[in-house]
């Protein structure tokens, strides 16, 4: 069960006293406090654990303070909406808001390599006005012979490229605990010119105990990808692990399933799942095409099939693009394969604004025939 307090109840004031009060006389349940700083607004809620089908929900109702009581499915306990009776709440970090109604694009290398070429990518992101980007430093490779990432090495000087071209927010892949430390130091050794997004790669989506790690810090907000080979309910299930632990600031991520049935892409692109994450979830929802689609080639329209997988994507409501782009491809150390170049930037960015405002469209035409039949009714 969950109580919502009313927008300007004070965690500590006399409405959550008396509530705690009147609950302590149900000896077999826990109360867990969960403040939220939301998006939109502060959400402050109450956790009951354990045996709640004896309370009043009635009782609780009528208490000072209370906005709503909500009797939790098992499911999805603290990530999920619950039949609809809990809205989406997002959150801002480093100045950049991430909810269900929130749009950005991260674009950036598979992984650093030179200082030049992450520089070149900043300078255009700085000309184009996006401040999210994506820097892989720690590399998850399937072959032990592959680049594996320069690793904490390359932070500082990422970091104070990163400040000096107004970067927010890097997603950044973690593999084990100790690289989010070395992600903390190397921020603070920096002065914090910018804020990373740990993600966890498909390869580690059911790695509970890096998602405990990421969970039970509440520095770093999370990237969770879909794991590659796992239903849509066991990659949820992996994230109500990390919020759990106490982090809800968590975007999840589609990035295609692997199966022979998507070649010749990489992956079987799974964004019809766009709305059923936010159906189910609070969280916002990403979508990696270029993992998805995995190469460039252009169909017969003229248009790559990355922006087409893009546009499938936002379509359906993705608040979030994560991107390859390299400055030089051929000499990409990972993935150049897949990767956009900096002249392909600018028609991109103009493709998805079209897409985007196509989809606010579809959702205020959605509006109109609901509040009509609602009328009709
Ligand atoms: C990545 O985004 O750098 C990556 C390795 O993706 P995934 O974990 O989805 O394969
Ligand atoms: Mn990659």
């Amino acid at each position: 069960m969950i109580i919502i307090m009313k927008p300007d109840i004070d965690p500590n004031g006399p409405e959550v006293k008396q509530l705690l009060d009147y609950l302590s006389q149900f000896d077999d349940i826990q109360t867990r406090f969960s403040g939220i700083r939301g998006a939109m607004r502060e959400v402050n809620e109450i956790y009951l654990i354990g045996p709640t089908h004896h309370i009043p929900i009635e009782v609780l109702e009528r208490m000072p303070g209370v906005e709503k009581v909500v009797r939790v499915s098992s499911k999805y306990r603290q990530i999920g909406k619950h039949g609809g009776q809990l809205d989406d709440v997002g959150f801002i970090y480093n100045g950049v808001e991430f909810s269900q109604n929130s749009f950005s694009c991260f674009i950036g290398p598979c992984a650093v390599d030179t200082p030049e070429n992450v520089e070149t990518i900043f300078r255009n992101m700085k000309r184009v006005g996006l401040v999210t980007a994506r820097m892989g430093v720690y590399k998850p490779r399937t072959s032990p012979y592959d680049f594996q990432g320069h690793g904490k090495s390359c932070l500082p000087w990422l970091f104070e490229l990163a400040g000096k071209y107004g970067i927010k927010v890097i997603a950044m892949e973690v593999l084990k605990e100790v690289h989010i430390e070395e992600i903390y130091n190397a921020l603070e050794e920096a002065g914090r010119p910018t804020g990373v997004m740990l993600q966890i790669g498909t390869r580690n989506a059911q790695n509970f105990e890096l998602l405990k790690a990421a969970g039970s810090q509440q520095e770093f907000p999370v990237l969770y990808k879909r794991g590659m080979g796992l239903a849509l309910e066991d990659s949820l299930n992996a994230c109500e692990y990390i919020a759990s632990e106490g982090n809800r600031n968590i975007v999840f991520c589609l990035r295609g399933v692997q199966s022979r049935l998507g070649d010749p892409h990489r992956n079987l692109v799974d964004f019809a799942h766009v709305p059923v994450v936010k159906r189910l979830t609070r969280l916002p929802v990403c979508i990696d095409p270029t993992h998805s689609v995995g190469g460039k080639d252009r169909a017969p329209d003229g248009i790559l099939e990355i922006f087409h997988a893009t546009a499938q994507g936002i379509i359906a409501g993705a608040n979030m693009v994560l991107v390859e782009f390299h400055p030089r491809p051929e000499m990409a150390l990972c993935d150049g394969h897949q990767a956009l170049t900096m002249q392909e930037l600018d028609h991109y960015l103009a493709d998805i604004e079209e897409v985007r405002r196509c989809y606010k469209k579809r959702v205020e035409l959605a509006q109109q025939a609901l509040f009509k039949s609602w009328h009709n009714n």
